[in-house]
């Protein structure tokens, strides 16, 4: 982990009748894995495929079929477990957790509860400019995706699509250590960040490519740190598990909601039932699903037609040694080596193609200026648009061809934007725009006097006015760049102006 200095958030405190409450969340991600085939078969995962047109014989739980591991997923697995800080279990195996399900043909899901392949590790969930949270990751395992079942498509008949059957999944299991609403919604997106990063999973939350199973609990200040300092669960408050969720705002509000609806059991006298609940957007409230279920009701057990996954340190090693720089370690770097504030660091690395193409204009170039240009001009200007950095008709050269125009003087700020406006809609070399369209700047000392003279002549009553009130100067300066076309070096008709004018 690297070693920024932070401060750790406050935890979020709610007032009940009875006093103060403070939040308990654990998070379940489940992340589908970025890889061509599903996880115990060569069928497609491409996502909006005709119905049940990627689907292999032991995906649609064909009798005699059997499973044979997909080594891109497990080495996508160990590539996350990696860039989670996490340890990696070179000996893991896998288990059948049996239930029924019509999108489910084979009759259970193969999983890994005993031996997961990734364990305990940590992500830093980024709560603004110096503030950070750091939250334990217990473990990852590996399992299948299930299909999906339809039912509003026909009044008399349920659909059935296995394309997605199957298809490879890490759950990402952390610690209860997050806090607050606010901390869940930031440590998925961080978590989303770092998957995206690492080019395991592609993050998709609308197309539940990332989704997270939100478990929630109350309890009085104070107990959770002697549960930190204990490792003892009891000392918490009963959790209740929220199922499914795939947006960032409904994370937030649901949370809100039943850390409310179990304070106000708890303060009624009554007490919790840990059960899995499902929020409803549409009326802000959970509602039961189901009692809770435990290990033993899936009849889990290891699956007989796989082998135990058993990888080499080389392996994961050679894995290692392919990460690419991570979104923590690359704002560190650009606040120290930029001298950029952590605030734009942390805009410029929240999507690795970002990081990517500030990195290439700022080499060589001023940090400031270069970050000024790619947030404030550049992601203006391809989000009016809508437009993604990687369909930016800009290239991170010609960018920089326009900031090293700025830097030697030969252009001023006012003509770089008319600039960067032309080679954003007609494409060129910069420097060769600015010749041949003269729009170098003036800096004939010459030509600018003899503009401040002309100015300064036509205008006697303002003369006077600027010479008892010298903020009015500032209008003869606007004057002459209005007549030079935005062309006059400002700084030097600023001095020329002042000097004009006796002030
Ligand atoms: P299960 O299989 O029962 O869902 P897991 O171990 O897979 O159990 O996941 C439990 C999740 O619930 C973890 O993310 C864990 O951090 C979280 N959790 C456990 N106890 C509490 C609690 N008291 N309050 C909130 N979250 C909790
Ligand atoms: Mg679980």
């Amino acid at each position: 982990m690297l070693d920024l200095a932070y401060e750790t958030p406050k935890p979020k405190v709610i007032s009940g009748a009875t006093g103060d409450w403070e939040l308990v969340i654990g998070l379940e991600v489940h992340a589908q894995v970025a890889t061509a085939a599903k996880l115990f078969s060569g069928a497609s995962t491409q996502f909006g495929a005709e119905p049940n047109s990627n689907v292999a014989f032991v995906d649609a739980g064909m009798p005699g079929m059997l499973p044979v591991i997909n080594e891109g997923c497990v080495a996508q697995a160990v590539r996350t477990g990696l860039g989670l800080n996490a340890q990696i279990n070179l000996w893991s195996a896998f288990d059948r957790k049996n239930y029924f399900y019509p999108d489910l043909p084979q009759g259970y899901q193969i999983s890994q509860l005993y031996h997961p392949i990734v364990g305990e590790g940590e992500i830093l969930v980024d709560m603004g400019p110096g503030v950070a949270r750091k939250v334990r990751i217990e473990r990852i395992h590996l399992e299948q995706d299930a299909g999906k079942s339809i039912h509003d498509m026909d009044p008399t008949m349920s659909f059935v699509d296995l394309n997605r059957t199957g298809v490879a999944l890490m759950e990402i299991v952390s610690r209860p250590d997050i806090r607050g609403p606010e901390e869940a919604a930031a440590y998925v997106l961080k978590l989303r960040q770092i998957l995206r990063y690492l080019g395991t999973c592609d993050g998709n939350m609308q197309n539940g490519n990332l989704r997270a199973d939100v478990n929630v609990s109350v309890c009085r200040p104070g107990q959770y740190e002697k549960y930190q300092a204990t490792q003892d669960f009891s000392h918490l408050g009963t959790r209740c598990e929220l199922k499914n969720m795939n947006s960032m705002r409904f994370i937030q509000m649901a949370i809100d909601y039943e850390a409310r609806r179990q304070i106000a059991i708890l303060e009624d006298g009554g007490s919790i039932t840990q059960e899995t609940r499902l929020y409803d957007p549409d009326k802000n409230e959970t509602r039961s699903m189901r009692s809770k279920e435990e290990a033993h009701d899936y009849r889990y057990f290891p699956d007989p037609d796989l082998l135990p996954l058993e990888i080499e340190q080389a392996w994961v090693d050679d894995i290692k040694a392919s990460l690419p720089e991570l979104p923590d370690a690359k704002k560190a770097r650009f606040v120290a080596d930029f001298g950029l504030s952590e605030y734009d660091a942390a805009v410029l690395t929240a999507e690795a193609e970002n990081a990517f193409y500030f990195d290439a204009v700022a080499q060589g170039r001023d940090g400031k200026i270069s970050a000024n240009w790619v947030i404030n001009e550049l992601f203006g200007r391809l989000k009016k648009d809508d437009k993604g950095i990687e369909d930016s008709p800009v290239t991170p050269a010609q960018l920089g061809g326009i900031v090293d125009l700025i830097a030697s003087g030969d252009i001023s700020g006012k003509i770089a934007k008319d600039l960067f406006e032309i080679v954003y809609t007609e494409g060129g070399d910069p420097a060769e725009i600015v010749a041949t369209r003269g729009m170098k700047q003036v800096t004939d000392t010459g030509a600018i006097e003899s503009a401040v003279n002309d100015i300064i002549a036509a205008n006697p009553a303002q003369v006077e006015k600027a010479q008892q009130n010298p903020k009015l100067a500032g209008w003869f300066v606007g004057q002459v760049m209005k007549a030079t076309g935005g062309k006059a070096n400002p700084a030097m008709v600023n001095d020329l102006v002042m000097q004009k004018l006796g002030l």
